[in-house]
């Protein structure tokens, strides 16, 4: 099996590269983020303080958590029920940030996410997935992008949309995020020692794609 770990802060790109990537190749994209926010929408749903780690590791015993495949698109199941959309908005960002730096949510994750690597080639995206998930990745790549772009591209993405973002805020909460996700003790945002860096600051999403799935292809090949 070949894995390939992508990972990098918050609005570098990761998941649309990483899932163009994995289509160009063949492989299966499991984008690791989104059962983090399931477990941050989890404790919305149940009014649970995401700061208050004991509650919430409580809470992970009564949570299904399930990643399936329909038409190569990753859906997330939370007790059942399909929360694909549903995680992504801001207030689930940021409770998904918090709940990540709790050890008990990270380790009960850690065999879901590392289930699809024995059974299948996969493009990982997240934090920690060449550190800490995936160890042995023949390919490691750390994506990154200066906050001002990311906090472009994200306002950009929203008025796709048709939601409407302050600037201001966005580029605020991305710096905040990168801040908790790269200072918490466990599994804390930061390339593996043989990650590739890639800055996609001045890159288009094309040009990423293509660059990103060659750097794989020389290294599988
Ligand atoms: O990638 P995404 O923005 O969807 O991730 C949401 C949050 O989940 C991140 O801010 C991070 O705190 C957490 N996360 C993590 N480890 C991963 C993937 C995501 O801690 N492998």
């Amino acid at each position: 099996m070949i894995a390939v770990a992508i990972d990098g802060p918050a609005g570098a790109g990761k998941s649309t590269i990483a899932k163009q990537a994995a289509q160009n190749l063949g492989f299966i994209y499991v984008d690791t983020g989104a059962i983090y926010r399931a477990v941050g929408l989890a404790c919305l749903q149940q009014q649970v303080d995401v700061s208050d780690s004991k509650t919430v590791a409580e809470l992970l015993k009564k949570m299904d958590i399930r990643i399936i495949f329909f038409n190569g698109e990753q859906h997330i199941l939370l007790n059942d029920a399909d929360v694909s959309d549903e995680i992504r908005t801001e207030k689930i960002s940021m409770a998904a940030s918090k709940v990540s730096a709790i050890p008990e949510v990270r380790s009960f994750l850690l065999e879901l996410q590392r289930n699809f690597a024995r059974t299948d080639n996969v493009i990982m995206d997240g934090r920690d997935i060449g550190t800490v998930v995936l160890p042995n990745a023949q390919v490691k790549i750390f994506l990154t992008a200066s906050p001002e772009i990311r906090a472009k591209r994200r306002v950009a993405q929203l008025a796709e949309k048709g939601e409407q973002a302050d600037y201001e805020q966005v580029l605020a909460d991305i710096v905040k995020r990168d801040y908790s996700d790269s200072n918490r003790e466990i599994a804390p945002l930061k390339p593996a020692e043989t990650a590739i860096p890639v800055d996609t600051s001045s890159l288009t999403l094309e040009e990423s794609v293509r660059k990103v799935t060659e750097m794989i292809k020389e290294r599988i090949e």
